[in-house]
């Protein structure tokens, strides 16, 4: 009888993996070896706004700026500098009743080529590098890593730039003492161990056979890059190239039951809710998925989610529908449900002390909800409303999607923040609400499948709502 109640009135979050029917285990494994393709061809955010693009244009979505008038149905996109996307289906309902935000971000933390990156010491070449995000600078040394993106040319000529993630390409690395020479950095503070101005890229070492000029290592690297791309060194002042691991997202475990990948945070919440969008057909509400830029570094510049190129969009959107009059855009804004999708700590029972057990997002357990972030007493966080997410419950539980509410990690241990905060500004309903993830921001993080199922059905179920 007590087993019987405490069924009844406790909260007890369900194992996702438990009373799994074959046919929805299926499914778990289908979308997450999609997931991990897409991944092996999207690291940075340029390359996942262009695998987007692909997949958009496959299912029928075309630019916004193709429109001369929306109609109900109509499926567009906007690519912002190739960095970020919005896209929309448009509803059947007027969009005055408000829109359907999903939001995630493309980009990762990583290492970016400083603007004069190329020297030479001691007959070896070298990259300086600028870290990009927040991360743990020990994890960056003596790992694969892979080059990518732009470098565009004075007279507007770009460049792509892809070397080493075929299995014939070169990779760099950044190299680190020898632990028998060590002891004075073993002594160091672990965030003082490598300093961010070491993590210098080793990229050559032939020198440029004639006897008498000076700096013959730099000069024979750039002489390659000179013949493979046409560039001189001033081009690196107008490039944006990135160092991300050069390792494969891969299934992690002997029952395969995980994804250990660089940059799920937060391509995981990015590409589950691109692939839902991708499904939907006929939508009561105006769906609008966004893929933005610059979150880890606080969201702004003109591609992050501070710029006006959201509402730009949307106006667009008012414009082209018909109906566009002054103050439009701040009353759709009002009206508007959003899911800040973004990852979220999982609990990692290794390093437990950090996180509230009662309060933390486990693995395995489904999509997990953060009523706010922030830290320090929820500073910076947009604290979700209670009516809204007994919305977003109700929406879950019609769909028997299991579901967790957390949050980042015990009171006064760190915080950190999303783009929530962003669209709740403006008046838009918002509740964080991802995958919870191992290793954040490190080089390889970990994800549950299951739970990368669970984001995909969250997403769907909220737009077809
Ligand atoms: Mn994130
Ligand atoms: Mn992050």
């Amino acid at each position: 009888m007590g087993e019987e109640l405490k069924g009844k009135l406790f909260n007890q979050k369900k194992d996702g993996w438990k009373d799994l029917e074959d046919k929805e285990k299926k499914e778990v494994f289908e979308i997450s070896e999609s997931y991990i393709n897409f991944l092996n061809k999207a690291k940075t955010e340029r390359e996942f706004i262009k695998q987007a693009k692909k997949l958009a244009d496959e299912n029928g979505y075309r630019d916004i700026m193709t429109f001369d008038k929306l109609n109900t149905g109509d499926k567009i996109y906007f690519i912002n500098r190739e960095k970020s996307m919005y896209l929309a289906i448009i509803g059947e309902k007027t969009i005055e009743e408000g829109v359907h935000i999903i939001g995630s971000h493309v980009d990762s933390p990583r290492l970016d080529l400083k603007p004069n990156p190329l020297y030479e010491d001691t007959q070896l070449a070298y990259f300086k590098t600028h870290y990009y995000g927040g991360i743990k600078k020990y994890q960056w040394t003596t790992i694969p890593l892979s080059m990518h993106g732009v470098i565009v040319k004075a007279n507007g000529e770009k460049i792509d730039i892809n070397i080493g993630e075929n299995e014939d390409d070169p990779i760099f690395t950044i190299t680190d003492l020898l632990p028998h020479l060590a002891q004075e950095q073993m002594e160091k503070k672990l965030k003082n161990g490598i300093e961010g101005e070491n993590l210098s890229l080793l990229i050559g070492s032939i020198p440029y056979d004639d006897g008498k000029v000076s700096e013959k290592v730099k000069l024979n690297i750039l002489n390659i890059l000179n013949k493979k791309y046409g560039i001189t060194e001033a081009d690196f002042t107008s490039s944006e190239i990135e160092l991300v691991p050069a390792f494969k997202g891969r299934s992690l475990g002997l029952d395969e039951s995980m994804i250990a990948a660089y940059g799920q945070d937060d391509k995981v919440c990015a590409y589950t809710s691109l692939q839902a969008m991708m499904e939907l057909q006929n939508v009561k509400n105006t769906a609008i998925c966004i893929l933005s830029d610059k979150e880890e570094i606080g969201s702004m510049g003109n591609t992050g989610m501070e710029s006006h190129m959201f509402d730009f969009f949307l106006s667009e959107i008012l414009n082209k529908l018909g109906i566009n009059r002054p103050n439009l855009l701040d009353k759709v804004f009002c009206f508007s449900k959003m899911l800040s999708s973004d990852v979220d700590a999982g609990y990692d029972p290794i390093y437990a002390s950090v996180s509230d057990k009662y309060n933390a997002g486990f693995l395995g357990k489904g999509i997990s909800l953060n009523k706010y972030t922030g830290s320090r007493g929820k500073s910076g966080a947009s604290d979700a409303n209670a009516e809204y997410v007994a919305w977003v419950r109700n929406m879950l539980e019609k769909n028997n999607i299991k579901y967790q509410v957390a949050e980042l990690g015990k009171v006064d241990i760190g915080g950190g923040g999303t783009i929530a905060y962003i669209l709740a500004n403006k008046g838009v309903d918002v509740i964080d609400c991802g995958v919870p993830v191992l290793s954040m921001h490190a080089p390889y993080e970990v994800t549950s499948k299951y739970d990368v199922y669970s984001a995909y059905k969250t997403y769907k179920a909220f737009w077809t709502e």
